[in-house]
């Protein structure tokens, strides 16, 4: 197993173009880690630079506490996987997989020993003897992760492995991955933009913009307490409903958040409401997930934030409602309410109510 370090490392490519911008990140032995970000944010070109495909402009790349910035590729105990596969077509499964093990010297009795156990771990031992050509993507997709593993490398990388396969082999192949890296305990590097991939496959989750780092954590932290407002909106279906609002301090009683015409008062006993209070009489930006707001029939003054529906969506596992609330857009996970107590529904926010009036379609009436 290998511990991957980045400290501080800067690509600016020739063309002045800057890939990754002072990103420092360390992944632990046998550590999961997927870097996701948007298409250009840089996540394929950290992973080159880990792999030794592409020079460090400045900082350094540690790997188990050494710096690899001068160590060719070969000599990293790297394996990457990519997503076009890159299998040769004139080969069968077997030379495939047993390809490096060849480079290596190994002979040939080992070699398809070896072979076939990673054949058989990956599910495809019964098809040693194929053309690439003759196989389902899902199986392509085996025989590249079987190449990698057979030379039980210290680190895996991956780039985009799935985004070439359909979304059904897709979420089949990432429970696969990730529970077989586990297995071989080896660490890994995994770049995606699909956040279900990331949030599913992670130990922990590195979210990158623009070359720049915006959050480290498990897919818990990065999905409830997101380190930055980029992060807040990037992570998450539907989207976190960000609202302005200024907080006022009521010692004995409350914390008040003014959204617009309307307050909503948070009880001491809201931890949230104490790491909002240090914010007394600032504009802050609140967060609240779709989830965490439960529609209900009624409300008192005060506990309830009051909207007009504009549209109800039904995604079959959930439906959402789509809120006015003053000149702010807010959606409401219709289910949230239905969620029996003792549920990860954060506690505290349940307060924060919205007023559904009426079914489906357009909608006539606000609430109160
Ligand atoms: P994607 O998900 O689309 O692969 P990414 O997050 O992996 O994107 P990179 O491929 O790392 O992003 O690219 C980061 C930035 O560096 C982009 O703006 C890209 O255009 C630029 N870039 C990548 N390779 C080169 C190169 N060889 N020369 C100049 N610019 C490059």
């Amino acid at each position: 197993m290998t511990t991957v370090a980045l400290k501080d490392v800067t690509k600016v490519f020739p063309d002045g173009t800057v890939a990754v911008d002072n990103v420092s990140l360390d992944v632990a032995s046998g550590e999961f880690m997927v870097l996701l970000g948007p298409s250009g944010c840089g996540k394929s070109t950290v992973l080159r630079m880990i792999a030794g495909l592409e020079d460090v402009t400045s900082g350094a790349i540690l790997l188990n506490g050494e710096s690899a910035n001068d160590l060719p590729p070969r000599e990293r105990g790297v394996a990457m996987v990519f997503q076009d596969f890159a299998l040769y077509p004139h080969m069968n499964v077997s030379d495939n997989i047993g390809f490096p093990l060849r480079l290596s010297h190994v002979e040939p009795t080992s070699r398809s020993e070896q072979v076939r156990q990673v054949a058989a771990a990956l599910g495809i031992g019964d098809v040693l003897d194929r053309k690439p050509s003759q196989l389902s993507g899902g199986q392509r997709q085996r025989v590249a992760m079987g190449r990698a593993i057979v030379r039980r490398p210290g680190l895996f990388l991956m780039d985009e492995p799935l985004s070439n396969l359909d979304s059904g082999l897709r979420a089949e192949l990432r429970a696969e991955i990730s529970g077989l890296v586990r297995e071989l305990g080896v660490t890994c590097v995994y770049v995606t933009h699909d956040q279900a991939e990331a949030l599913t496959m992670a130990d922990r989750v590195a979210i990158m913009r623009q070359g720049v780092l915006q959050d480290v954590g498990t897919p818990t932290q990065v999905y409830g307490r997101p380190a930055t407002l980029y992060v807040a909106a990037f992570l998450g279906s539907p989207r976190m409903n960000l609202l302005e609002a200024e907080v006022y301090v009521n010692l004995d009683r409350h914390v008040a958040l003014h959204l617009g015409d309307q307050v909503l008062y948070l009880p001491w006993n809201d931890v949230r409401a104490r790491h909002v209070a240090h914010f007394h009489g600032e504009r802050i930006v609140v967060g609240i997930r779709a989830e965490a707001l439960v529609p209900v029939p009624g409300g008192t003054a005060g506990d309830v934030i009051r909207g007009r529906v504009r549209y109800l969506e039904h995604h079959g596992h959930e439906s959402l409602a789509f809120l006015d609330i003053g000149a702010t857009a807010v959606v409401v996970d219709e289910m949230a309410g239905q969620v029996p107590s003792g549920s990860a529904v954060p506690n505290g926010l349940r307060r924060l109510v919205s007023r559904l009036t009426g079914r489906g379609g357009a909608h006539s009436g606000g609430g109160t």
